[in-house]
């Protein structure tokens, strides 16, 4: 197929009436479809049902330092979670703070502290005027979510293949004290499934903030969810340490995408001087979290010696998906000049990027014919894709066939609002 751009006004008319049929074909299927939230499909979280027998009333619940898992106490969590939790990062078990069910709360409460209360001792952010963040886009919607609820201003950060764009990373952080933090999803990005550089990770341990209460949100979601061969990153906290600056990181991790989604659990590795900080507060809002599933989990999992196997058995329910989508786009894009597409090793999503100003209406269109994707816009702070371009697709959740179906449906959307455009730009009558 010859690519659009170059097509004369009478071949787009041929085509745009094509596409507006087979649009029209689908509209009236009745299809209910979604490709909109990286959720797990039930056949995911089938694989982690074993959890439900990991720990039963012979299950020994004193543990080796003596703790009751049963009962109040161990804040932090208990050293064999840790231990899990720091073997999905090879991270080290003496760094990690245990939380509860998910990660996304424990950000939101990092950021609340440091907004109320302060980061080890500095000026709360809510008393000062104009606190930063950076925000490398697209990215994820609920990250943005939690700054714009305090109302900290966000600095979209351009994203190439290599991740964040470092040069204007570090003119910002190095240079401005009121740039305090920085949302980053280093491995299988949501939503491009970009996986940062070595070099990237090695300029981020080497950044000199301006605030010495900068902080880096290293949310490491999808570090373990390889759709083919293992991919490892360098681990930012030591990189940080060994620059100088160990209190620079919050590296989140949780089992959401490896157990139980919202039914698992999470933590993040930091300094003993974060976690001793976060402690203080920690201490007033809770007496300690559900150490009943830690120790389902560290079981199941045993200590996290089973994590690379039980995701090679998630990759296996998800690789087909991802590669329907991507036969699709190929199948019926590749080569119209119509946009382009992420490639992802891993992760939960594929992003296609529009021509300018047809995302939107792009989703729009695909609304119509039965298929709900994820709000154009939404990968950006305020919710506002500067060009119009960037559509999230996420595989995971529908069954196979439907994503065959919902592919196809929205390759058809793509090409109908390019058409749409490129014929409007011609001032053609449509
Ligand atoms: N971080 C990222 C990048 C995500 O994509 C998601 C879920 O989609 C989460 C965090 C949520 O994790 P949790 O369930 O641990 O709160």
């Amino acid at each position: 197929m010859k690519a659009y751009d170059v097509m004369t006004k009478e071949e787009l008319k041929e085509e745009l009436e094509e596409v507006r049929r087979l649009h029209r074909k689908y509209c009236g299927m009745g299809l209910k479809l979604n490709m909109a939230r990286g959720k797990p499909s039930s056949e995911q979280l089938d694989l982690a049902m074993g959890l439900l027998n990991a720990v039963d009333e012979n299950t020994v619940m004193e543990m080796e330092n003596g703790l009751d898992a049963r009962n109040y106490g161990g804040l932090e969590g208990l050293d064999e979670t840790k231990q899990l939790i720091a073997s999905f990062v090879d991270g080290d078990p003496e760094s990690v703070l245990v939380y509860g069910n998910s990660s996304l709360n424990m950000m939101f409460d990092t950021v609340s502290r440091a907004y109320t209360k302060g980061i080890c001792g500095h000026t709360p952010w809510g008393r000062v005027d104009g606190v930063k963040f950076l925000c490398p886009a697209p990215g994820y919607d609920r990250h943005f979510a939690i700054t714009e609820y305090f109302g900290i201003d966000m600095i979209t950060v351009p994203m190439s293949e290599d991740g964040p764009d470092m040069d204007m990373v570090e003119e910002y952080v190095n240079n401005d004290p009121l740039v305090k933090g920085i949302w980053c999803v280093p491995k299988f990005t949501n939503p491009q499934g970009y996986v940062y550089s070595d070099e990237t990770v090695h300029r981020f341990a080497h950044l000199n903030p301006a605030a010495e209460d900068f902080r880096i949100f290293w949310d490491n979601a999808y570090c373990v969810h390889y759709l083919y061969d293992e991919i490892k990153i360098p681990d930012l906290i030591e990189e940080a340490k060994k620059a100088g600056h160990p209190d620079m990181v919050f590296e989140f991790v949780s089992t959401s995408k490896v157990s139980f989604a919202g039914g698992g659990i999470a933590g993040m590795l930091t300094s003993r001087a974060n976690i001793d900080d976060a402690l203080k507060s920690m201490s007033i809002q809770t007496i300690g979290h559900d150490k009943i599933n830690q120790l389902r989990h560290v079981f199941f999992f045993e200590n996290g010696k089973l994590v690379p196997e039980h995701m090679k058995k998630h990759a296996a329910i998800l690789r087909p998906k991802f590669e329907a989508v991507l036969f699709a786009l190929e199948r019926d894009l590749e080569g119209l000049g119509v946009g382009t597409w992420t490639r992802p090793k891993g992760g939960y999503f594929i992003t296609y990027e529009t021509l300018s100003g047809c995302a939107a209406r792009t989703v729009e269109l695909a609304k119509e014919a039965g298929v709900v994707m994820t709000n154009a816009g939404a990968p950006y702070p305020y919710g506002k894709d500067p060009n119009d371009t960037t559509i999230r697709i996420a595989p995971s959740y529908p069954k196979l066939a439907e994503i065959v179906q919902a592919a196809d449906v929205f390759t058809v959307c793509v090409k109908l609002a390019a058409l749409e455009k490129l014929c409007k730009d011609a001032g053609m009558d449509i």
